[in-house]
């Protein structure tokens, strides 16, 4: 259960850290993108910066020099005492400076008065000279001229105006000093920094010197460097900085920046492969802050949802489990303690569980009482329609058995009638041949008694047939039964073994019965209890008189009747004698039924069937004993 209730929770949790990291994401994604662009400029930044650096380092190594020269020539214009530079000076300068390779001076028209070299031939200003005296002698100004090449070496020219004072404007003469740039180079290999590339061109494009050239500046032709400034050139026509693709392929990152004066122009390159290296770098980083962001976003997402999602899920998980419960358990009833009932719509919906539960109750137990009445209804119902089958089966039985016994009755008293007749003529016959010729043999006198019993036995056969087939209406009379008993008693020819004997009550009542028709059941029923002792023992007939019915009883000491015949033996013709005809006993019960008695029969404990007769008393008469 609560993994399922946990389901709810743990969904509401996940969508919760997804959209929450999404913007994360979202963000990192871009600012990854964003350092991309940055870093780029920032690099070429640095690299221009590194650039301007180098081009203030050489414009400060000209700029020295040439401040030298200034001054030289300066102190030997006011504080030398000689009214101009003669050619001893110029010596010693240019021993005194190594780097310096050749110094003329000329007259403000250009003509050379004197110099000093170390290799006067080689040297060479005509090119430069109207340069050089436009800005000397015209503007007074110091000149630095072009990078030469010579011998694979770089020299440079530069030019200082002489006066006679120092408050002179006149310009009187130049000095033109040559300077052989290696050492220059030398200094600048110093400062190149070691992670980067760097060139240095002059106004010309003249590559003067760049980092790696051991010794100084290397002016050996170097194809692919030439194809490279060449590239740089062209490229940075307008900007000071940009992403390149070299001849060779390789993309690089190109700055640069001039050195004032000279108009020369120094590069500073690396491979563009650095930036995919800080970026990885820097990726890397911001990877790793995008993680603790996100995982800082997570954890408090999850706290937030805890602390927000449990009041809900609570409440619910509660209600869930009572729902459970109520559907499991037969007793179970929610209560209010059982639920967690919040002042908002769960709460609400807590309170609409409880009262439905309570209505869910009520008619359940509606319903259980309507399902017991419904059963005992369907019981008494069923007991009822029981009731009235048996009834009906009775009648019907009843009614079958009444109409086959009429049958059997009608069908009896034709036969009865039809033999009947002739047996009164066969005995007739017989006491006429008995009167005319009385037999005197002694084999036919009991030949004759034979046929004399039989035609009696054959009579009583359909007397009996005939008293029970007969259907005549009751004639009714009251009559004293102690005296009617012992009067029936008293006419009973039994037999000589037999002992028959009276044990009636001595309260006499009046019966109001067809007297005829109960004398003949009560002697069948005395007959057959002598029949039963097989005309030896006593036969006793009683009555017992109770508050409103009488039982006349006939009790035996005969063998008694098996508890297996006791209903047969009252259906007509049903016998265990010989030449019995079954139909004493069924007479006994027609006559009874008649009379709206009841019959009962039992053994006694001592041997002997009892046959009961009950019947309602009419009206008691007090003790009329008799006997
Ligand atoms: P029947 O006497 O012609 O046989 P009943 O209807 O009078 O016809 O009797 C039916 C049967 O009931 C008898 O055959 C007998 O087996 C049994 N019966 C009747 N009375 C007694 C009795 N007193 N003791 C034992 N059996 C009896």
């Amino acid at each position: 259960m609560s993994q399922k209730t946990g389901r709810l929770f743990s969904r509401a949790i996940l969508a919760l850290s997804v959209v929450s990291a999404l913007p994360v994401l979202l963000i990192g994604w871009h600012v990854l993108r964003v350092d991309n662009r940055v870093l780029q400029n920032e690099i070429l930044d640095k690299q221009r910066t590194v650039a301007g650096q180098i081009a203030s380092v050489l414009s400060e190594e000209i700029s020295r020099k040439a401040q030298f020269f200034s001054v030289f020539t300066d102190l030997h214009t006011d504080f030398g005492g000689h009214p101009f530079i003669d050619k001893e000076d110029i010596d010693y300068l240019r021993i005194k400076n190594p780097e310096i390779t050749h110094i003329s001076v000329l007259n403000n028209k250009g003509r050379q008065l004197f110099y000093s070299s170390e290799e006067s031939s080689r040297f060479s200003y005509a090119s430069e000279l109207d340069n050089i005296l436009h800005a000397c002698v015209a503007q007074g100004k110091d000149y630095v001229g072009s990078v030469n090449r010579v011998n694979g070496q770089l020299y440079a020219l530069m030019a200082f105006p002489l006066r006679r004072h120092l408050r002179d404007v006149k310009i009187t003469g130049v000095l033109v000093v040559e300077m052989n740039l290696a050492t220059l180079g030398s200094a600048l290999q110093e400062s190149y920094p070691e992670d980067l590339f760097v060139a240095v061109t002059s106004a010309d494009g003249s590559l003067i010197s760049y980092s790696g050239a051991e010794g100084g500046l290397a002016l050996e032709e170097n194809l692919p460097l030439r194809a490279r400034l060449q590239r740089w050139q062209q490229a940075l026509d307008t900007r000071n900085g940009a992403r390149l693709e070299l001849p060779d392929g390789q993309a690089v990152l190109v700055s640069r920046a001039q050195v004032p004066v000279m108009r020369w122009t120094v590069y500073v390159q690396q491979p563009a492969d650095t930036i995919r290296r800080l970026l990885l770098e820097s990726t890397f980083h911001s990877l790793w802050d995008v993680l603790v962001i996100l995982l800082v976003m997570i954890a408090f997402v999850l706290l937030t949802g805890y602390f927000v999602i449990s009041p809900i899920v609570r409440p619910v998980r509660r209600l869930q489990e009572a729902a459970v419960k109520l559907e499991q358990e037969e007793d179970y009833m929610p209560q209010e303690q059982d639920l967690i009932i919040p002042r908002n719509e769960i709460g609400q919906l807590a309170r609409v569980f409880l009262h439905m539960a309570q209505v869910l109750r009520d008619r359940k137990n509606a319903l259980v009482c309507a399902q017991q009445e419904l059963a005992g209804m369907n019981k008494e119902l069923e007991l009822r329609v029981q009731q009235r089958t048996a009834e009906l089966k009775a009648a019907t039985d009843e009614l079958v058995k009444t109409e086959r016994l009429a049958a059997i009755g009608q069908m009896a008293s034709i036969i009865s009638h039809e033999i009947r007749n002739p047996l009164a003529v066969i005995s007739n016959a017989t006491r006429l041949i008995k009167t005319i010729e009385p037999p005197k043999d002694a084999k036919l006198i009991k030949q004759f008694s034979i046929i004399e019993a039989e035609i009696k036995q054959a009579n009583s056969i359909i007397s009996e047939v005939l008293g029970f087939a007969r259907s005549r209406d009751m004639i009714l009379s009251t009559i004293d039964l102690n005296s009617y008993l012992h009067d029936l008693l008293l006419s009973f020819p039994a037999s000589s073994g037999i002992r028959l004997q009276e044990k009636l009550d001595p309260e006499s009542v009046h019966l109001k019965i067809d007297a005829e028709e109960m004398k003949q059941a009560v002697r069948n029923l005395i007959s057959n209890a002598c029949e039963a002792m097989q005309g030896q023992g006593t036969v006793t007939l009683g009555t017992r008189v109770g508050k409103k019915v009488v039982c006349i009883y006939v009790a035996d000491e005969g063998p008694g009747v098996p508890d297996a015949l006791k209903e047969k033996i009252f259906s007509p013709f049903f016998t265990t004698k010989a030449r019995g005809t079954g139909l004493g006993l069924a007479v006994v019960r027609k006559a009874v039924g008649r009379h709206k008695g009841k019959m009962f029969i039992h053994n006694r404990a001592t041997g002997g069937a009892v046959f009961e007769i009950y019947l309602t008393i009419y009206r008691k008469t007090g003790d009329t004993r008799y006997g």
